[in-house]
Protein backbone atom coordinates (compact mmCIF):
# COMPACT_ATOMS: atom_id res chain seq x y z
CA UNK A 1 0.00 0.00 0.00
CA UNK A 2 0.81 3.18 -0.95
CA UNK A 3 0.68 5.86 1.73
CA UNK A 4 0.04 9.62 0.41
CA UNK A 5 0.48 11.69 2.76
CA UNK A 6 -1.12 14.89 0.61
CA UNK A 7 -4.56 12.90 0.40
CA UNK A 8 -7.57 14.11 1.01
CA UNK A 9 -11.09 13.82 1.53
CA UNK A 10 -13.78 16.07 -0.84
CA UNK A 11 -15.03 18.51 2.19
CA UNK A 12 -17.71 19.63 -0.43
CA UNK A 13 -19.05 16.11 -1.62
CA UNK A 14 -19.43 14.93 2.31
CA UNK A 15 -21.42 18.39 3.11
CA UNK A 16 -23.35 17.27 0.06
CA UNK A 17 -23.99 14.05 2.14
CA UNK A 18 -24.84 15.51 5.18
CA UNK A 19 -26.90 18.06 3.82
CA UNK A 20 -29.28 15.54 2.29
CA UNK A 21 -29.20 13.27 5.03
CA UNK A 22 -30.64 16.27 6.98
CA UNK A 23 -33.55 16.53 4.38
CA UNK A 24 -34.63 13.12 5.69
CA UNK A 25 -37.04 13.48 9.14
CA UNK A 26 -36.37 17.13 8.98
CA UNK A 27 -37.91 19.42 11.77
CA UNK A 28 -38.19 23.56 12.19
CA UNK A 29 -34.75 24.97 12.95
CA UNK A 30 -32.37 23.16 10.74
CA UNK A 31 -32.73 19.74 13.48
CA UNK A 32 -33.54 16.04 12.63
CA UNK A 33 -35.86 13.92 13.96
CA UNK A 34 -35.09 10.30 12.83
CA UNK A 35 -36.04 7.84 15.83
CA UNK A 36 -34.95 4.45 14.86
CA UNK A 37 -36.30 2.13 13.02
CA UNK A 38 -38.89 4.70 11.37
CA UNK A 39 -40.56 5.53 8.14
CA UNK A 40 -37.37 8.28 8.60
CA UNK A 41 -35.14 5.57 9.43
CA UNK A 42 -36.33 3.25 6.57
CA UNK A 43 -35.81 6.16 4.29
CA UNK A 44 -31.85 7.17 5.26
CA UNK A 45 -30.91 3.29 5.69
CA UNK A 46 -32.32 3.09 2.00
CA UNK A 47 -30.18 5.89 0.79
CA UNK A 48 -27.11 4.89 2.79
CA UNK A 49 -26.84 1.05 1.21
CA UNK A 50 -27.64 2.61 -2.66
CA UNK A 51 -24.23 5.32 -1.37
CA UNK A 52 -22.64 2.56 -0.49
CA UNK A 53 -23.49 0.11 -2.87
CA UNK A 54 -22.41 3.35 -5.99
CA UNK A 55 -18.83 3.26 -4.29
CA UNK A 56 -18.18 -0.37 -4.78
CA UNK A 57 -18.96 -1.81 -1.70
CA UNK A 58 -20.63 -5.29 -0.55
CA UNK A 59 -23.27 -4.24 1.76
CA UNK A 60 -25.04 -6.60 4.21
CA UNK A 61 -27.75 -6.08 6.87
CA UNK A 62 -27.07 -8.34 10.12
CA UNK A 63 -29.88 -9.27 12.57
CA UNK A 64 -29.92 -6.37 14.61
CA UNK A 65 -30.19 -3.93 11.73
CA UNK A 66 -26.73 -3.09 12.18
CA UNK A 67 -25.76 -1.89 8.38
CA UNK A 68 -22.09 -2.80 6.74
CA UNK A 69 -20.66 -1.95 3.57
CA UNK A 70 -16.73 -3.90 2.50
CA UNK A 71 -14.50 -3.14 0.72
CA UNK A 72 -12.33 -5.96 -0.17
CA UNK A 73 -8.22 -5.45 1.13
CA UNK A 74 -5.06 -7.34 -0.60
CA UNK A 75 -5.10 -9.80 1.92
CA UNK A 76 -8.11 -11.30 3.90
CA UNK A 77 -7.16 -10.16 7.42
CA UNK A 78 -9.48 -8.86 9.60
CA UNK A 79 -10.63 -5.14 8.68
CA UNK A 80 -11.11 -1.76 9.93
CA UNK A 81 -14.54 -1.02 10.66
CA UNK A 82 -15.72 2.82 10.73
CA UNK A 83 -18.89 4.37 11.74
CA UNK A 84 -21.47 5.38 13.90
CA UNK A 85 -24.95 6.04 13.71
CA UNK A 86 -27.87 7.45 11.70
CA UNK A 87 -30.60 7.64 13.86
CA UNK A 88 -31.41 11.01 16.08
CA UNK A 89 -33.00 12.25 19.15
CA UNK A 90 -36.49 13.55 18.94
CA UNK A 91 -35.29 17.30 18.59
CA UNK A 92 -31.31 16.44 17.46
CA UNK A 93 -28.91 17.71 15.20
CA UNK A 94 -27.78 16.95 11.74
CA UNK A 95 -24.18 15.56 13.03
CA UNK A 96 -24.21 13.03 15.88
CA UNK A 97 -23.69 9.73 14.84
CA UNK A 98 -24.52 11.17 11.07
CA UNK A 99 -21.04 13.23 10.85
CA UNK A 100 -18.94 9.45 11.84
CA UNK A 101 -20.99 7.45 8.75
CA UNK A 102 -20.72 9.68 6.47
CA UNK A 103 -16.83 10.61 6.67
CA UNK A 104 -16.62 6.84 6.23
CA UNK A 105 -18.60 6.57 3.30
CA UNK A 106 -15.71 9.78 2.03
CA UNK A 107 -13.37 7.91 2.91
CA UNK A 108 -13.94 5.09 0.55
CA UNK A 109 -14.56 7.95 -2.03
CA UNK A 110 -11.50 9.33 -1.03
CA UNK A 111 -9.34 5.74 -1.55
CA UNK A 112 -11.30 4.97 -4.88
CA UNK A 113 -10.75 8.47 -6.19
CA UNK A 114 -6.73 7.76 -5.95
CA UNK A 115 -6.93 3.93 -6.60
CA UNK A 116 -5.37 2.85 -3.44
CA UNK A 117 -5.47 -0.34 -2.21
CA UNK A 118 -5.12 -1.21 1.25
CA UNK A 119 -4.19 -4.42 2.75
CA UNK A 120 -7.04 -5.05 5.14
CA UNK A 121 -10.53 -4.72 3.94
CA UNK A 122 -12.24 -1.52 5.33
CA UNK A 123 -15.36 -2.20 6.45
CA UNK A 124 -18.03 0.79 7.28
CA UNK A 125 -20.95 0.47 9.78
CA UNK A 126 -24.16 1.92 10.95
CA UNK A 127 -25.46 0.71 14.40
CA UNK A 128 -29.26 0.30 15.23
CA UNK A 129 -30.89 2.63 17.81
CA UNK A 130 -27.50 4.50 19.19
CA UNK A 131 -29.73 7.11 21.14
CA UNK A 132 -32.23 5.22 23.04
CA UNK A 133 -34.53 8.12 21.98
CA UNK A 134 -37.38 5.64 20.93
CA UNK A 135 -36.24 2.10 22.39
CA UNK A 136 -34.54 2.19 25.75
CA UNK A 137 -31.70 1.81 26.69
CA UNK A 138 -29.76 3.38 23.82
CA UNK A 139 -26.50 1.44 21.75
CA UNK A 140 -28.95 -1.47 21.29
CA UNK A 141 -27.37 -2.36 17.56
CA UNK A 142 -23.76 -2.37 19.35
CA UNK A 143 -24.32 -3.62 22.17
CA UNK A 144 -26.15 -6.18 20.70
CA UNK A 145 -23.44 -7.16 18.37
CA UNK A 146 -21.14 -7.75 21.59
CA UNK A 147 -22.96 -9.73 23.50
CA UNK A 148 -23.75 -6.90 26.57
CA UNK A 149 -27.53 -7.42 25.61
CA UNK A 150 -28.91 -10.80 24.55
CA UNK A 151 -30.59 -10.97 21.27
CA UNK A 152 -34.19 -11.23 23.24
CA UNK A 153 -33.81 -8.73 25.31
CA UNK A 154 -33.02 -6.09 22.21
CA UNK A 155 -35.69 -7.40 20.39
CA UNK A 156 -38.51 -7.11 22.79
CA UNK A 157 -37.61 -3.50 23.87
CA UNK A 158 -40.76 -1.26 23.39
CA UNK A 159 -41.46 2.02 22.34
CA UNK A 160 -43.77 3.95 24.38
CA UNK A 161 -46.42 2.99 21.75
CA UNK A 162 -45.99 -0.50 23.18
CA UNK A 163 -44.67 -1.96 20.08
CA UNK A 164 -41.40 -4.10 20.35
CA UNK A 165 -37.71 -3.53 18.18
CA UNK A 166 -38.37 -6.42 16.62
CA UNK A 167 -41.78 -5.88 15.03
CA UNK A 168 -40.37 -2.62 13.98
CA UNK A 169 -37.23 -3.84 12.67
CA UNK A 170 -39.51 -6.30 10.40
CA UNK A 171 -41.66 -3.40 9.45
CA UNK A 172 -39.37 -1.29 7.79
CA UNK A 173 -37.41 -4.39 6.27
CA UNK A 174 -34.06 -4.44 7.96
CA UNK A 175 -34.41 -7.61 10.24
CA UNK A 176 -30.96 -8.88 8.37
CA UNK A 177 -28.97 -12.62 9.32
CA UNK A 178 -26.77 -13.37 12.09
CA UNK A 179 -24.63 -14.41 9.48
CA UNK A 180 -24.03 -10.76 8.52
CA UNK A 181 -22.77 -9.61 11.79
CA UNK A 182 -19.13 -8.40 11.97
CA UNK A 183 -17.16 -11.34 12.47
CA UNK A 184 -13.81 -10.24 12.97
CA UNK A 185 -12.92 -6.89 13.67
CA UNK A 186 -8.50 -5.70 13.51
CA UNK A 187 -9.53 -2.15 15.03
CA UNK A 188 -12.78 0.54 15.22
CA UNK A 189 -12.37 3.94 14.89
CA UNK A 190 -15.47 6.64 15.46
CA UNK A 191 -15.52 9.99 14.36
CA UNK A 192 -17.91 11.88 16.34
CA UNK A 193 -18.74 15.34 17.64
CA UNK A 194 -17.62 16.58 20.88
CA UNK A 195 -20.78 17.42 22.06
CA UNK A 196 -19.63 19.61 25.17
CA UNK A 197 -17.81 22.70 24.79
CA UNK A 198 -14.06 22.22 25.53
CA UNK A 199 -12.80 21.97 22.05
CA UNK A 200 -14.26 24.92 20.96
CA UNK A 201 -13.26 26.63 24.15
CA UNK A 202 -9.54 25.53 23.75
CA UNK A 203 -9.66 26.56 19.99
CA UNK A 204 -8.38 22.83 19.29
CA UNK A 205 -9.62 21.09 15.99
CA UNK A 206 -9.25 17.33 16.88
CA UNK A 207 -9.82 15.47 20.33
CA UNK A 208 -8.04 12.03 20.42
CA UNK A 209 -10.44 10.28 22.78
CA UNK A 210 -8.48 8.50 25.67
CA UNK A 211 -11.74 6.93 27.18
CA UNK A 212 -15.66 7.58 28.00
CA UNK A 213 -16.78 8.09 31.46
CA UNK A 214 -18.08 5.62 34.18
CA UNK A 215 -21.58 6.19 35.11
CA UNK A 216 -23.92 5.94 38.21
CA UNK A 217 -27.43 6.84 37.94
CA UNK A 218 -29.69 6.64 41.05
CA UNK A 219 -32.91 7.08 42.11
CA UNK A 220 -33.65 8.56 45.79
CA UNK A 221 -36.56 9.09 46.91
CA UNK A 222 -37.47 11.36 49.65
CA UNK A 223 -40.49 11.07 52.13
CA UNK A 224 -41.61 13.27 54.81
CA UNK A 225 -45.65 14.22 55.53
CA UNK A 226 -48.29 16.39 53.14
CA UNK A 227 -50.00 18.96 54.59
CA UNK A 228 -52.12 22.21 53.73
CA UNK A 229 -49.71 25.05 53.10
CA UNK A 230 -51.56 27.18 55.59
CA UNK A 231 -52.74 25.92 58.54
CA UNK A 232 -49.26 23.65 59.21
CA UNK A 233 -46.49 25.96 61.20
CA UNK A 234 -42.78 25.87 59.98
CA UNK A 235 -41.49 23.77 63.00
CA UNK A 236 -43.73 21.53 62.84
CA UNK A 237 -43.54 20.39 59.21
CA UNK A 238 -42.02 17.81 57.28
CA UNK A 239 -41.49 18.89 54.03
CA UNK A 240 -40.11 16.86 51.14
CA UNK A 241 -38.95 19.17 49.22
CA UNK A 242 -37.03 21.38 51.65
CA UNK A 243 -35.35 18.74 52.26
CA UNK A 244 -34.75 17.02 49.04
CA UNK A 245 -32.81 20.98 48.10
CA UNK A 246 -31.25 20.74 51.11
CA UNK A 247 -29.50 17.60 49.36
CA UNK A 248 -29.15 19.32 45.89
CA UNK A 249 -27.05 22.09 47.55
CA UNK A 250 -24.47 19.79 49.31
CA UNK A 251 -24.32 17.20 46.30
CA UNK A 252 -23.42 20.48 44.18
CA UNK A 253 -20.79 21.41 46.71
CA UNK A 254 -19.26 18.49 47.31
CA UNK A 255 -18.73 17.63 43.53
CA UNK A 256 -17.48 21.32 42.71
CA UNK A 257 -15.19 20.96 45.65
CA UNK A 258 -13.81 17.23 45.66
CA UNK A 259 -12.70 16.62 41.97
CA UNK A 260 -12.91 19.24 38.75
CA UNK A 261 -13.72 15.97 36.50
CA UNK A 262 -16.60 15.03 38.14
CA UNK A 263 -19.83 15.16 36.85
CA UNK A 264 -23.23 15.23 38.65
CA UNK A 265 -26.60 15.86 37.51
CA UNK A 266 -30.12 15.85 38.74
CA UNK A 267 -32.22 15.87 35.67
CA UNK A 268 -35.36 14.70 36.81
CA UNK A 269 -37.72 15.45 39.50
CA UNK A 270 -41.43 14.67 40.67
CA UNK A 271 -43.15 16.09 43.58
CA UNK A 272 -46.24 14.53 45.32
CA UNK A 273 -49.08 16.00 45.39
CA UNK A 274 -47.23 19.22 43.04
CA UNK A 275 -50.02 21.41 44.15
CA UNK A 276 -49.35 24.61 45.28
CA UNK A 277 -51.38 24.80 48.36
CA UNK A 278 -49.94 21.71 49.64
CA UNK A 279 -46.61 20.76 51.94
CA UNK A 280 -44.65 18.51 49.35
CA UNK A 281 -45.10 14.74 51.31
CA UNK A 282 -42.85 12.97 48.36
CA UNK A 283 -39.97 13.74 46.16
CA UNK A 284 -38.40 11.72 44.03
CA UNK A 285 -35.44 12.80 41.92
CA UNK A 286 -32.71 11.17 39.89
CA UNK A 287 -28.98 11.48 40.16
CA UNK A 288 -26.38 10.87 37.29
CA UNK A 289 -22.85 11.18 38.32
CA UNK A 290 -19.68 10.60 35.95
CA UNK A 291 -15.99 9.91 36.24
CA UNK A 292 -13.43 8.73 33.88
CA UNK A 293 -12.01 7.00 37.23
CA UNK A 294 -13.99 4.02 38.83
CA UNK A 295 -12.35 4.53 41.85
CA UNK A 296 -13.13 8.20 42.24
CA UNK A 297 -16.76 7.83 41.26
CA UNK A 298 -17.52 4.90 43.61
CA UNK A 299 -16.26 6.53 46.42
CA UNK A 300 -17.82 9.78 46.08
CA UNK A 301 -21.18 7.86 45.29
CA UNK A 302 -20.69 5.84 48.61
CA UNK A 303 -20.13 9.03 50.58
CA UNK A 304 -22.91 11.29 49.21
CA UNK A 305 -25.07 8.07 50.32
CA UNK A 306 -24.09 8.62 53.89
CA UNK A 307 -24.22 12.13 54.12
CA UNK A 308 -27.79 12.44 51.98
CA UNK A 309 -28.65 9.88 55.07
CA UNK A 310 -27.27 12.43 57.62
CA UNK A 311 -29.25 15.30 56.31
CA UNK A 312 -32.39 13.41 56.23
CA UNK A 313 -32.11 12.72 59.61
CA UNK A 314 -31.63 15.81 60.89
CA UNK A 315 -34.90 16.74 58.71
CA UNK A 316 -36.65 13.98 60.15
CA UNK A 317 -37.77 12.78 56.57
CA UNK A 318 -37.44 9.28 54.93
CA UNK A 319 -34.57 8.80 52.17
CA UNK A 320 -34.78 5.43 49.85
CA UNK A 321 -31.77 5.11 47.32
CA UNK A 322 -32.56 3.11 44.50
CA UNK A 323 -29.65 1.58 42.44
CA UNK A 324 -30.85 2.36 38.88
CA UNK A 325 -27.53 1.63 36.31
CA UNK A 326 -23.70 1.33 37.33
CA UNK A 327 -21.22 1.27 34.50
CA UNK A 328 -17.72 1.68 34.43
CA UNK A 329 -15.48 3.80 32.65
CA UNK A 330 -13.90 2.34 28.84
CA UNK A 331 -10.42 2.99 27.89
CA UNK A 332 -9.57 3.03 24.55
CA UNK A 333 -6.70 1.33 23.16
CA UNK A 334 -3.63 3.43 23.55
CA UNK A 335 -2.30 2.68 19.81
CA UNK A 336 -5.13 4.08 18.38
CA UNK A 337 -5.18 6.96 20.22
CA UNK A 338 -1.60 7.53 19.30
CA UNK A 339 -2.07 6.73 15.72
CA UNK A 340 -4.86 9.75 16.07
CA UNK A 341 -2.41 12.14 17.88
CA UNK A 342 -0.64 11.25 14.84
CA UNK A 343 -2.65 11.37 12.11
CA UNK A 344 -3.87 14.98 13.46
CA UNK A 345 -0.37 16.02 13.95
CA UNK A 346 0.58 14.92 9.94
CA UNK A 347 -2.10 17.21 9.09
CA UNK A 348 -1.30 20.10 11.27
CA UNK A 349 -4.43 20.06 13.52
CA UNK A 350 -4.54 20.94 17.05
CA UNK A 351 -4.67 18.10 18.75
CA UNK A 352 -5.07 16.95 22.39
CA UNK A 353 -5.96 14.00 24.46
CA UNK A 354 -9.76 14.07 25.79
CA UNK A 355 -12.57 11.88 27.62
CA UNK A 356 -15.79 11.76 26.41
CA UNK A 357 -18.85 12.18 28.90
CA UNK A 358 -20.90 10.65 26.67
CA UNK A 359 -21.74 6.87 25.86
CA UNK A 360 -21.50 5.78 22.20
CA UNK A 361 -21.14 2.80 20.09
CA UNK A 362 -17.58 2.70 20.52
CA UNK A 363 -18.09 1.96 24.36
CA UNK A 364 -19.21 -1.43 23.29
CA UNK A 365 -16.75 -1.98 20.29
CA UNK A 366 -14.15 -1.25 22.75
CA UNK A 367 -15.13 -4.99 24.20
CA UNK A 368 -14.31 -7.07 21.20
CA UNK A 369 -11.34 -4.59 19.66
CA UNK A 370 -9.14 -2.15 19.50
CA UNK A 371 -11.00 1.14 19.02
CA UNK A 372 -10.15 5.13 19.50
CA UNK A 373 -12.64 7.83 18.76
CA UNK A 374 -11.95 11.73 16.89
CA UNK A 375 -13.42 14.36 18.83
CA UNK A 376 -14.37 17.39 16.49
CA UNK A 377 -15.82 20.71 18.13
CA UNK A 378 -19.14 21.13 18.74
CA UNK A 379 -20.20 25.09 18.23
CA UNK A 380 -21.42 26.15 22.16
CA UNK A 381 -21.20 22.46 22.73
CA UNK A 382 -24.50 22.25 21.55
CA UNK A 383 -26.09 18.88 20.80
CA UNK A 384 -29.32 16.37 20.99
CA UNK A 385 -31.00 20.17 20.23
CA UNK A 386 -31.90 21.67 16.29
CA UNK A 387 -28.98 24.19 16.63
CA UNK A 388 -26.16 21.43 17.22
CA UNK A 389 -23.30 23.04 14.71
CA UNK A 390 -20.21 22.07 13.67
CA UNK A 391 -18.35 24.33 11.20
CA UNK A 392 -16.94 23.05 7.47
CA UNK A 393 -13.42 23.90 8.60
CA UNK A 394 -13.50 20.65 11.44
CA UNK A 395 -15.73 18.45 9.66
CA UNK A 396 -12.91 18.31 7.12
CA UNK A 397 -10.34 18.01 9.27
CA UNK A 398 -11.64 15.46 11.24
CA UNK A 399 -12.57 13.41 8.39
CA UNK A 400 -8.78 13.71 6.83
CA UNK A 401 -7.37 12.66 10.27
CA UNK A 402 -10.11 9.35 9.98
CA UNK A 403 -8.37 9.00 5.98
CA UNK A 404 -5.17 9.03 7.54
CA UNK A 405 -5.68 6.68 10.65
CA UNK A 406 -7.18 4.30 8.20
CA UNK A 407 -4.51 4.58 5.74
CA UNK A 408 -1.81 4.03 8.52
CA UNK A 409 -4.39 0.90 10.26
CA UNK A 410 -5.13 -1.28 7.28
CA UNK A 411 -1.44 -1.44 6.01
CA UNK A 412 -0.40 -2.70 9.58
CA UNK A 413 -0.23 -6.23 9.98
CA UNK A 414 -1.09 -6.74 13.86
CA UNK A 415 -1.73 -3.58 16.77
CA UNK A 416 0.52 -5.36 19.73
CA UNK A 417 -1.58 -5.94 22.30
CA UNK A 418 -3.33 -9.36 21.28
CA UNK A 419 -6.53 -8.38 19.40
CA UNK A 420 -9.63 -9.66 21.03
CA UNK A 421 -11.67 -11.11 17.98
CA UNK A 422 -15.63 -10.86 17.87
CA UNK A 423 -17.03 -14.64 18.61
CA UNK A 424 -20.05 -14.19 16.91
ZN1 LIG B 1 -23.99 9.97 18.72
Amino acid sequence: MTVTNNMQVNIDRLKRTIDKSAQIGEIPGNGLCRLALTKEDKEMRGLFLEWMENVGLTTRVDDFGNIYGRREGLSDLAPVVIGSHLDTQPNGGRFDGILGVLAALEVIHTLNDNGIETDRPIEIVNFTNEEGARFEPPLLGSGGLVGVFDKEFVYSRKDNAGKTFEEELNKIGYKGSIKNRLQRIHSYIELHIEQGPVLENKQIAIGAVEGIKGMTWLEIKVSGESGHAGPTPMAMRRDALMAASKLFVHIEEKAKSSDEDISMTIGRMSIYPNVANCIPGEVVFSLDVRHIDDQVRKEFVAEIKEEMEQICQQEQVQLEITDLWDINATAFHPEIIEQIVKSAKEFDCSVTRMVSGAGHDAKYINQIAPTGMIFVPSIGGKSHIESELTLDDDIEKGANVLLHCVLQLSGKEELTTKIKESIH
